[in-house]
């Protein structure tokens, strides 16, 4: 007998593979799962498509798996984050090659974005009751943005719990495995069954691409988004 799951968590949900294994494993782990995503002006809208096709898949693909004890997955918060666009300068939003900057960071990175994200998910939780946010932060393989890295969230949790007056927890489960290792928890989470939903229906490739299907999913093969997902699907393969 599986013990009943209890609590409650708020995923930020983007459609990609992290943001998906995160998922999953909410689903695993808490009684209600809620979901919200953020719509910022993304240069390539077809993220915003696939994480429909997630969110209406997964919660069969882990039921099936982990035999009817999985969390329920309630709304899903879509927000709109077009001022986001408006001051950014960067490859995803606009027509700007993909490459490092003088800040050593690369030009994909939009200046504090995960800060405004999970401000916005904790004041949805705040009125949803919901104080655990999850996100597929990653500071081990990850493009070095500062706003990914644990010392950054750990000061953020600090901050929101003294704002809203209730304690934030920001869980990132994703915060010290690679992307070999990511491809591993989706495989121990969910089996095959995971590991094809992400494959095929998930979405990272900075450029937009659906037209290449390679072992590890869609994508352009030749980004930093595919070439980290691709080396880590060739990792995990060895
Ligand atoms: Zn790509």
């Amino acid at each position: 007998m599986n013990t009943p799951l209890s609590g409650s968590a708020l995923v930020l949900f983007s459609g990609g593979q992290d943001s998906t294994v995160c998922l999953a494993r909410a689903l695993a782990r808490y009684a209600h799962v809620e979901t919200i995503g953020f719509d910022y002006g993304q240069r390539h809208a077809i993220e915003l498509e696939v994480r429909k096709t997630v969110l209406a898949q997964l919660p069969t693909v882990m039921s099936d798996v982990l035999s009817g004890s999985v969390g329920t997955l309630g709304n899903d918060h879509m927000l709109q984050l077009s001022t986001l666009a408006e001051i950014s300068d960067t490859a995803l939003t606009r027509e700007v090659e993909i490459e490092m900057t003088d800040a050593g960071l690369p030009s994909t990175f939009v200046p504090g974005r995960n800060i405004l994200f999970l401000t916005y998910a904790a004041a949805v939780g705040y009125r949803r009751k919901i104080t655990t946010l999850v996100g597929g932060m990653c500071e081990t393989d990850y493009s070095g943005y500062p706003d990914c890295r644990r010392e950054t969230l750990d000061a953020l949790e600090i901050a929101l719990s003294k704002g809203m007056d209730t304690p934030v927890t920001i869980e990132t489960p994703l915060m010290y495995i690679d992307k070999a290792q990511t491809w591993a928890m989706a495989h121990e989470l969910g089996g095959d069954a995971l590991v094809d939903l992400i494959i095929a229906d998930t979405h990272t490739c900075y450029l937009g691409d659906r037209s290449n299907r390679h072992a590890w999913g869609y994508g352009c093969g030749e980004c930093p988004a595919c070439k980290l997902r691709a080396n880590g699907w060739a990792k995990w393969k060895v």
